[in-house]
């Protein structure tokens, strides 16, 4: 039976719970056998990150420590380019030949999926596992809704069948967390505690991260 990888390429600026269970939830429902944390570099859609890779990988790592089913994966944060999940999918093929890879986005990533570079061939690399977000809308862009009809299937097994191009659409634990709210209220000077994971609130209080005051963490993006 086909092996069965999930990856989940995110800014993780920083990684917070939602992430994390998210993660998890899929990994149980589909019986994967791990789940990578793929960190980007230069993310293609959005500003200059708020902490620097370096630190963002070590906030990652922090995060996973003792789950075994989830793994950090920084082959993005060595590629001195802009992150692209074509790129990083074919790169993953190399390494794991003949297993399944199922690419997880949250429904708001899924929703922006026609703006990624090359997105159709997205299909051809992987499955596309989407998890539900709280108040995100199911998507009305009609190219996107045209491209997803036929490829739907709840069948987990499927995914083993099948080389690549399903979309499953995967309920997960709604927690309406999200990075950009846990930097707006670090920002302000609130606590991130339950919202990041211990270890993570740790070290982001240590190096007083996300409060606008921190020193350089000494990265290169
Ligand atoms: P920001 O608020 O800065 O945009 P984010 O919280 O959305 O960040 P990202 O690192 O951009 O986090 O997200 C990586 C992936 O994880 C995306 O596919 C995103 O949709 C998904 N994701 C993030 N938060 C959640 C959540 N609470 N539940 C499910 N998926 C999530």
């Amino acid at each position: 039976m086909s092996r069965l990888l999930g990856i989940l390429g995110g800014t993780f600026d920083p990684v917070h719970v939602g992430h994390l269970r998210s993660a998890l939830d899929v990994c149980e429902a589909g019986g994967l056998e791990q789940v990578r944390l793929m960190p980007c570099h230069i993310p293609p859609h959005r500003g200059t990150p708020a902490v620097d890779a370096r630190m963002r990988l070590e906030l990652l790592r922090l995060a996973i420590d003792g789950e075994h089913q989830l793994v950090v994966d920084d082959r993005e944060l060595r590629r001195d380019a802009v992150s692209y999940t074509v790129d990083t999918l074919h790169s993953l093929h190399l390494d794991f030949p003949g297993a399944r890879l199922c690419l997880l986005l949250g429904s708001d990533s899924f929703n922006s999926l026609p703006s990624w570079h090359r997105w159709r061939e997205l299909a051809e690399l992987a499955h596309i596992v989407v998890m539900q977000r709280p108040h995100v809308a199911a998507a009305d862009d009609p190219v996107l809704q045209n491209w997803a009809r036929g490829r739907v299937t709840d069948d987990w097994s499927a995914l083993r069948q099948e080389a690549a191009g399903l979309v499953l659409y995967q309920p997960v634990t709604q927690l309406e967390v999200s990075a950009s709210m846990i930097r707006e209220r670090l920002a302000a000077g609130r606590s991130g505690r339950y919202l990041l994971p211990d270890a993570v609130w740790q070290s982001v209080q240590s190096h007083r991260l996300y409060s606008g005051e921190q020193a350089t963490t000494g990265g290169n993006d």
